[in-house]
Protein backbone atom coordinates (compact mmCIF):
# COMPACT_ATOMS: atom_id res chain seq x y z
CA UNK A 1 0.00 0.00 0.00
CA UNK A 2 1.08 3.47 -0.87
CA UNK A 3 2.58 4.93 2.24
CA UNK A 4 0.76 8.26 1.57
CA UNK A 5 -2.33 7.11 1.11
CA UNK A 6 -2.38 4.90 4.38
CA UNK A 7 -1.24 8.18 6.32
CA UNK A 8 -4.06 9.78 5.20
CA UNK A 9 -6.42 6.75 6.22
CA UNK A 10 -5.17 6.69 9.62
CA UNK A 11 -5.64 10.77 10.17
CA UNK A 12 -8.98 10.25 8.41
CA UNK A 13 -9.38 7.43 11.12
CA UNK A 14 -8.36 9.42 14.27
CA UNK A 15 -10.77 12.84 13.02
CA UNK A 16 -13.28 10.16 12.44
CA UNK A 17 -12.29 8.93 16.68
CA UNK A 18 -12.46 12.65 17.74
CA UNK A 19 -15.82 13.65 15.79
CA UNK A 20 -17.41 10.61 17.48
CA UNK A 21 -16.22 11.99 20.87
CA UNK A 22 -17.04 15.84 20.61
CA UNK A 23 -20.66 14.55 19.34
CA UNK A 24 -20.60 12.30 22.34
CA UNK A 25 -19.33 14.66 24.84
CA UNK A 26 -21.66 17.74 23.50
CA UNK A 27 -24.96 15.16 24.35
CA UNK A 28 -24.38 13.78 27.35
CA UNK A 29 -23.60 18.09 28.26
CA UNK A 30 -26.97 18.56 26.89
CA UNK A 31 -28.54 15.71 29.10
CA UNK A 32 -27.05 16.76 31.69
CA UNK A 33 -27.92 20.51 31.43
CA UNK A 34 -31.70 19.34 30.77
CA UNK A 35 -31.46 16.96 33.97
CA UNK A 36 -30.58 20.03 36.00
CA UNK A 37 -32.99 22.25 35.09
CA UNK A 38 -35.71 19.61 35.43
CA UNK A 39 -34.67 19.77 38.78
CA UNK A 40 -34.35 23.55 39.08
CA UNK A 41 -38.28 23.80 37.62
CA UNK A 42 -38.94 21.17 40.42
CA UNK A 43 -38.04 22.88 43.10
CA UNK A 44 -39.89 25.99 41.58
CA UNK A 45 -43.00 24.34 41.49
CA UNK A 46 -42.73 22.56 44.71
CA UNK A 47 -41.82 25.98 46.56
CA UNK A 48 -44.72 27.83 44.40
CA UNK A 49 -47.31 25.98 42.86
CA UNK A 50 -50.03 23.18 43.68
CA UNK A 51 -51.01 21.04 41.17
CA UNK A 52 -54.85 20.62 40.91
CA UNK A 53 -56.55 18.64 38.48
CA UNK A 54 -58.85 20.62 37.03
CA UNK A 55 -62.78 19.96 37.00
CA UNK A 56 -63.96 23.04 36.05
CA UNK A 57 -63.95 23.39 32.04
CA UNK A 58 -64.07 27.30 31.77
CA UNK A 59 -60.48 27.46 34.10
CA UNK A 60 -58.15 29.41 31.77
CA UNK A 61 -54.55 29.80 32.25
CA UNK A 62 -53.41 33.20 32.82
CA UNK A 63 -50.69 33.63 30.77
CA UNK A 64 -51.33 31.87 27.17
CA UNK A 65 -55.22 32.20 27.60
CA UNK A 66 -56.09 28.53 26.95
CA UNK A 67 -58.67 26.92 28.71
CA UNK A 68 -57.40 23.72 30.43
CA UNK A 69 -59.29 20.20 29.79
CA UNK A 70 -60.91 18.24 32.06
CA UNK A 71 -58.83 15.81 34.49
CA UNK A 72 -56.09 18.07 32.72
CA UNK A 73 -53.47 19.07 35.05
CA UNK A 74 -53.24 23.11 36.45
CA UNK A 75 -51.02 24.84 38.60
CA UNK A 76 -52.16 27.17 41.22
CA UNK A 77 -50.25 30.17 42.98
CA UNK A 78 -51.19 31.23 46.56
CA UNK A 79 -53.72 34.13 45.06
CA UNK A 80 -55.45 30.83 43.14
CA UNK A 81 -54.91 31.79 40.20
CA UNK A 82 -54.09 29.27 37.55
CA UNK A 83 -51.18 28.47 35.05
CA UNK A 84 -50.17 25.55 32.72
CA UNK A 85 -47.20 23.79 34.38
CA UNK A 86 -44.75 25.15 31.53
CA UNK A 87 -46.33 28.57 31.27
CA UNK A 88 -45.97 29.78 34.95
CA UNK A 89 -42.49 28.05 35.15
CA UNK A 90 -41.14 30.47 32.39
CA UNK A 91 -42.16 33.35 34.14
CA UNK A 92 -40.70 32.11 37.85
CA UNK A 93 -37.19 31.77 35.97
CA UNK A 94 -37.70 35.30 35.49
CA UNK A 95 -39.85 36.67 38.43
CA UNK A 96 -41.53 35.81 41.65
CA UNK A 97 -44.47 37.46 41.36
CA UNK A 98 -47.88 36.44 39.93
CA UNK A 99 -47.81 37.48 36.58
CA UNK A 100 -51.92 38.57 36.78
CA UNK A 101 -52.59 40.24 39.98
CA UNK A 102 -48.66 41.05 40.49
CA UNK A 103 -48.73 39.24 44.09
CA UNK A 104 -45.24 38.78 45.53
CA UNK A 105 -44.57 35.24 46.12
CA UNK A 106 -41.48 35.22 48.08
CA UNK A 107 -43.59 36.97 51.28
CA UNK A 108 -44.54 34.88 53.94
CA UNK A 109 -48.51 35.01 54.91
ZN1 LIG B 1 -50.64 28.35 29.55
ZN1 LIG C 1 -52.43 36.01 41.11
Amino acid sequence: MNLTLHTSRIIETIRDIEYGTLYIFIYLLFCLISFYKEIFLNSLQNKYLQKIKVKDKYIQCSICLDYFNLDEYAYILKCNHSFHRDCILQWLNIKKTCPLCRIELELNN
